[in-house]
C-alpha cells in the first residue's frame, strides 16, 4: 500500500521528455492516461503481480502488459528460456523447429485451429484474416461490431473500442472512405441487426468478425445464444464467423473463448499470451481455408521477423504453465473474488456499478447495468472512473486507465493481493463523489 509516499517526480519528468519526442509521449495511446487525467506512471520493472514505477512505487498490476502477462510478470521458467533461446541468436528469417512446437501446442488447444500462420501482433492477425476471409469466400463485405477493436488496421477503426473509443475518437483520419465502406457494422448481442444486414447485402458478406467477450469496450459477455446464433446465420448465408481472440485465447480457458463456450468459428486471431509478453500474433482455421495462405495457396502475407525463436520460446514457456492442471480454476476464483468483492463495496458505499468476470478478465461500469452493448456502456460515468482510477492508484493499485478496457488477472495474484485491493476499493469509494 502506497499511502502517504505516492511520488511522481521522475514519472513527470521522464513523461515531460518524452512528449517532445513522441506523439503524445507514448507508443501507443491509452498509455498516456487521457481519459482519466493525471501523470501517467512510468514503469521501471515488472514482476509477479507487481509493478514498480521509476519513482519507486509499488502497484498490485491488473494490466499484465494488456493481457500477455498471465503466468505473473517475469515468470522465471519463461524469463530462463528466453535467455537461452537468445544464445543461440534473436532472428532466424528461417525455418524453425520451435514453431513446429508453438503451432502444434495452439492446434492442440484451439477448437477451430487446424492450421496456424505466426505474425508479430494481433492487428496483423486482423488483418491478415480479413484478406483471408474475403480470398476464400471471393466477397468484400464484412460485418464487425461497435465496440468492438480488432487492431488499427484501416478496415477496422469503424465504431471501434479500445483507445479509439477511450479518446472518443471517430473512424480516424487518414483511413480513407474507399477502405471502409465494405465494414458493415452492428450492435453487439443484437442478431435482428445482424440478420438484417445479411438480408440487404445477398451473397455479398465474407463474415462476421467479432470479440467473443469483448474486452475493449470495457467487459461486455456475449448473451445467451449469440454466439450459437452468429455460427448459424454465417453458415445459412456461406460467411465465414472468425472470432478475435488476441483477448481471450489462453485466458477464458486454454481453449479460448470458443471452447469455454462450445462454439467453434471457421477461423481465430489470437495474440497476447501466445507470446508470452514478446510480440506475436497468429491466424488460424480450418485447414482447406488455411491452404489458400502464401506458400501454399495464393493470399499473401509474410514477415520479417515473423515465427521468431525468442517469440515462439516465451508463448511456449507460457503455454507449458498454464496448461498445468488447477490453473484456470484458479484464475476464475481470484478473479470472481475480485469482482464480486468491488461490486459489493460499490454496493454499500452507494455508487452505481455492473461488471463481472469469466476466468482471468473482468471489467466493471460506474452504472447501473446490466450493459450489453457499446451503447450500454457508453452510459457509464467516465469522470467518475477517472477519480476512482487516480486514488486507487495512489493506493498501490494500477487499473487500465481507462473505462473502456478489461481488467486482467495472473497466476501470480495472491489471495492476499486481492483482499488488499478490495481494502483499497473501500478506502476510496467511500470518500469517491
Ligand atoms: N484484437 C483484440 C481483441 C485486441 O484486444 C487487440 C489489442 N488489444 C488487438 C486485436 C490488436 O492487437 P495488437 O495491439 O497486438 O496489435
Amino acid at each position: 500500500m502506497i499511502t502517504g509516499t505516492f511520488k511522481t517526480t521522475k514519472s513527470e519528468e521522464i513523461f515531460a521528455a518524452a512528449q517532445k519526442l513522441m506523439p503524445g509521449g507514448v507508443s501507443s495511446p491509452v498509455r498516456a492516461f487521457k481519459s482519466v487525467g493525471g501523470q501517467p506512471i512510468v514503469f521501471d520493472r515488472v514482476k509477479d503481480a507487481y509493478a514498480w514505477d521509476v519513482d519507486g512505487n509499488q502497484y498490485i498490476d491488473y494490466v499484465g502488459t494488456w493481457g500477455p502477462a498471465i503466468c505473473g510478470h517475469a515468470h522465471p521458467d519463461v524469463i530462463k528460456a528466453i535467455q537461452a533461446a537468445a544464445e543461440k541468436g534473436t532472428s532466424f528469417g528461417a525455418p524453425c523447429a520451435l514453431e513446429n512446437i508453438l503451432a502444434e501446442m495452439v492446434i492442440d488447444a484451439v477448437p477451430s485451429v487446424e492450421m496456424v500462420r505466426f505474425v508479430n501482433s494481433g492487428t496483423e492477425a486482423c488483418m491478415a484474416v480479413l484478406r483471408l476471409m474475403r480470398a476464400y469466400t471471393q466477397r468484400e463485405k464484412v460485418i464487425k461490431f461497435e465496440g468492438c477493436y480488432h487492431g488499427h488496421a484501416d478496415m477496422f477503426l469503424v465504431k471501434a473500442g479500445s483507445g479509439v473509443a477511450t479518446l472518443g475518437l471517430p473512424d480516424s483520419p487518414g483511413v480513407p472512405k474507399s477502405t471502409t465502406a465494405n465494414t458493415l457494422t452492428a450492435p453487439y448481442n443484437d442478431l435482428d441487426a445482424v440478420r438484417k444486414l445479411f438480408e440487404e447485402n445477398p451473397g455479398e458478406i465474407c463474415g462476421v468478425i467479432l470479440e467473443p467477450i469483448v474486452g475493449n469496450a470495457g467487459f461486455i459477455t456475449p448473451d445467451a445464444g449469440f454466439l450459437a446464433g452468429l455460427r448459424e446465420l454465417t453458415t445459412e448465408h456461406g460467411a465465414l464467423l472468425v472470432f478475435d481472440e488476441v483477448m481471450t485465447g489462453f485466458r477464458i480457458s486454454y481453449g479460448g473463448a470458443q471452447a469455454k463456450f462450445g462454439i467453434t468459428p471457421d477461423l481465430t486471431t489470437m495474440g497476447k499470451v501466445i507470446g508470452g509478453g514478446l510480440p506475436v500474433g497468429a491466424y488460424g482455421g480450418k485447414r482447406e481455408i488455411m491452404q489458400l495462405v502464401a506458400p501454399a495457396g495464393p493470399m499473401y502475407q509474410a514477415g520479417t521477423l515473423s515465427g521468431n525463436p525468442l517469440a515462439m520460446t516465451a508463448g511456449i514457456k507460457t503455454l507449458e504453465i498454464l496448461r498445468q492442471p488447477g490453473s484456470y480454476e484458479y484464475l476464475d476464483k481470484i478473479t470472481t473474488k475480485l469482482i464480486n468483492g468491488l461490486l459489493a463495496i460499490g454496493k454499500e458505499t452507494g455508487h452505481a456499478m455492473c461488471g463481472g468476470s469469466i476466468s482471468a478478465m473482468f471489467g466493471f461500469f460506474f452504472c447501473e447495468g446490466p450493459v450489453h452493448s457499446y451503447e450500454d456502456a457508453k452510459k457509464a460515468d467516465t469522470v467518475k472512473f477517472g477519480k476512482f482510477h487516480r486514488a486507487m492508484l495512489e493506493q498501490g493499485v494500477y487499473l487500465a486507465p481507462s473505462q473502456f478496457e478489461a481488467g486482467f488477472t495472473s497466476l501470480a495474484h495472491t489471495d492476499a493481493d486481492i483482499d488488499r485491493t478490495l481494502e483499497a476499493a473501500r478506502t476510496v469509494l467511500s470518500k469517491l463523489a
